[in-house]
Order: C-alpha cells, then sequence, then structure tokens
C-alpha cells in the first residue's frame, strides 16, 4: 500500500504544474486627469441671433450687393464673372460690355471675341468669356431667353455653380438663399454662428439658425461684415456691432 502511495505521489510531482501568472506589479494609483476644459464656443442662444441681426438690420436696413447689373441676366453674367475677382474690378468691365449687351442675344450679337476684350482685365477672362457665350446659348436654347428660378437649373448653365445660383436666386428673385463667399465663410465660422469646414456646411449652418424674417438680407449683411470689419487679417473687434456676442477666442475686444 506504502508503496503504491508512493508511486502515486511520483507521478503527480511528474507533471507540470501550471505556470503561475507572474504577480501583479503594484501599479500606483496616479492621480485621475482633470476633466478637460471644452474649447468648443458656447452655442448661440437663438435670442442672441435675433439680436445680432437686429442689429445689423438697424445699421443698414436695405444692404445692397456691390456687383452692378441691370436684370437678372447681367446679374448672373456678373456673378459668373466675380470668380476670383474683386466686385470693382468687374464693375470696371460690365459697365462698358452691358451698355451694348444687357440680354443673351445681344451677347451671342457680339461674339466671344468682343466679350473677351470687354472683360480682359478680369482673371480667367478667356474661360469666362467662352462660359459667358455657352450660358447665353443655354439661356436661349432651353429656358426662353430668361434666367431659370431654381437652383438646380442655375447650376446646368456653363460657369455657374451652387454660389452664383445662391446670389442670383436672392437678389434677382427674392429668395431666402445663402451664398458664401470667403467673408461669410470666415464670419461664420469666426463668430460661431455656423462653423463648418465647408461653405456648403456653412450655407446650411446659417440657414438653419437665421431667423426668417431677416433671411432676404442675411447674405448681404453677413459679406459686408466680413468685407469692412471682420477683415481676415486683422479684424475690427473693437467697431464691431456684435463684438459682445462673438464666439471668436481671438477677437480682440
Ligand atoms: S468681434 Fe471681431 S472676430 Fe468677432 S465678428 Fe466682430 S470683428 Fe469679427
Amino acid at each position: 500500500m506504502a508503496k503504491i502511495i508512493r508511486s502515486i505521489r511520483a507521478k503527480k510531482s511528474s507533471v507540470p504544474s501550471v505556470p503561475k501568472k507572474p504577480a501583479k506589479k503594484a501599479v500606483k494609483s496616479s492621480p485621475k486627469p482633470a476633466a478637460k476644459k471644452s474649447l468648443k464656443p458656447k452655442p448661440w442662444t437663438p435670442a442672441e441671433i435675433h439680436e445680432t441681426f437686429s442689429r445689423f438690420r438697424k445699421a443698414n436696413p436695405e444692404p445692397k450687393g456691390e456687383l452692378e447689373h441691370l436684370n437678372p441676366y447681367t446679374l448672373l453674367v456678373a456673378v459668373v464673372l466675380s470668380a476670383q475677382a474683386t466686385d470693382a474690378g468687374v464693375n470696371k468691365a460690365t459697365r462698358a460690355l452691358f451698355a451694348v449687351a444687357d440680354t443673351p442675344e445681344r451677347m451671342l450679337e457680339l461674339g466671344e471675341e468682343k466679350v473677351r476684350e470687354y472683360i480682359k482685365t478680369i482673371g480667367l477672362y478667356r474661360n469666362k468669356a467662352k462660359n459667358v457665350i455657352a450660358l447665353s446659348e443655354k439661356l436661349i436654347a432651353e429656358f426662353g431667353g430668361e434666367v431659370p428660378r431654381t437652383r438646380a437649373e442655375i447650376e446646368t448653365l456653363p460657369g455657374a455653380g451652387r454660389k452664383t445660383a445662391n446670389v442670383v436666386l436672392n437678389m434677382a428673385y427674392g429668395e431666402h438663399t445663402m451664398a458664401v463667399d470667403t467673408h461669410v465663410f470666415r464670419v461664420g465660422n469666426r463668430t460661431g454662428l455656423a462653423p463648418g469646414n465647408t461653405p456648403l456646411e456653412v450655407e446650411l449652418g446659417l440657414e438653419k439658425v437665421i431667423p426668417s424674417e431677416f433671411m432676404l438680407h442675411a447674405h448681404h449683411w453677413l459679406i459686408l461684415h466680413g468685407r469692412y470689419t471682420c477683415l481676415a487679417r486683422k479684424p475690427r473687434c473693437e467697431v464691431c456691432l456684435i463684438n459682445d456676442l462673438c464666439r471668436w477666442p481671438e477677437k480682440t475686444v
């Protein structure tokens, strides 16, 4: 019997024992990181947004765009010509052009070469002259010589994108559209009114928060604000109408 017990013990001891888990090192409990301060600016309240646009309205009840035009067609042409150009530069060229061609028919009569001559002081004028002729042809062929009233239709015209369509719909037809150019993009982001990585995001954000009663003129108020007050390099925060409401952490007041 004693022999059997000895042999069982011997067998047991030959079984490799399961390696023990290494003892856990005592981890010093480090102090919990302090809750990070949110860098997100406080969202605007509807009352603050109403206040902002009431101030813009009081300061400039009937804001006007600075692109000179005589009718929806010349407005469309002026906006197409204004891509990567200043309004003042476009006006200088279009004053003479529109005096001789203020309809698609007259523009076609003038012809691409002469259009090019009129607008040669504007950047990318060769391509723009081509577009002006092509869009005039299309207006006559497909829209009875009139500028169409929907964004989708305007966007089919050569040289016209979403921004062009929004400007034309707003200025020529009184639609509540929001065209986002470089100024509106900057103001929407800096103020925190409608932050976005793309013009479309800012456009949709602004449309969502601006009360309808201000939408007819909101585009111009924001452009003018960006052009003359909230300047790209050196914003004039000290004279800004909404400097108490603006959320930009770098504002100078
Ligand atoms: S306070 Fe300064 S940054 Fe803010 S909107 Fe006015 S000008 Fe622009």
